[in-house]
């Protein structure tokens, strides 16, 4: 059971410009400022009618701080820009380093294809997010954090994977 003194700890990786603080700031109700390396927000949400509180740390992309993240999360929001090729290969990449950190079953990890409204900009399909999440054994989901879409989502989302973990132990 997750509660103050206990928190899901979920960790935002991925390149740089690809929605990170969007996100954050979306989760932390829009005060989310980056002013340190490592950003902490914790907030109780209420997924599926039982409150669960998250724990969510932004990281930049420093090497550094990306890894020491990976050492401590309970479970990964994976993010790239469908408008950005290389950032979603940075998303395997991280997915491949994050593998070496935690065992592969047990830790949830949704792949997020960002900024889905803009459409035109295009350059990741939608088959091609959904195949690599098949690959990496992971879910995924497109979100836009400019247009509030499927932020929430990701985020319920991975609360129920944690769920799903918690209740198979
Ligand atoms: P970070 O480096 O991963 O923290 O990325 P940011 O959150 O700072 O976002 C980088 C830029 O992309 C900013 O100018 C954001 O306003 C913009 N951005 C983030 N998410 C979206 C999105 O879903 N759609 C659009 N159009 N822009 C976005």
């Amino acid at each position: 059971q997750t509660g103050p003194g206990n928190p899901y700890r979920v960790v935002l990786l991925g390149a740089s410009g690809v929605g990170k603080t969007a996100f954050a700031s979306i989760f932390a109700g829009g005060t989310f400022e980056h002013e340190q390396k490592n950003e902490v927000c914790e907030k109780t949400v209420e997924v599926d009618g039982e409150p669960a509180t998250i724990t969510l740390l932004d990281t930049w992309d420093a090497e550094s701080s990306q890894q020491c993240n990976m050492q401590t999360g309970d479970a990964y929001l994976l993010l790239y820009s469908i408008t950005d090729r290389p950032s979603f290969l940075r998303a395997s990449e991280l997915r491949i380093t994050l593998r070496q950190f935690r065992p592969v079953h047990h830790t949830p990890i949704i792949l997020v294809g960002n900024k889905c409204d803009l459409v035109r900009r295009r350059e990741v399909s939608v088959s091609e997010g959904r195949a690599c999440a098949a690959v990496f054994d992971c879910k995924f989901i497109e979100t836009s954090a400019a247009m509030q879409h499927n932020v929430w989502e990701a985020f319920h989302g991975i609360v129920r994977q944690l769920r799903l973990r918690r209740d198979s132990k």
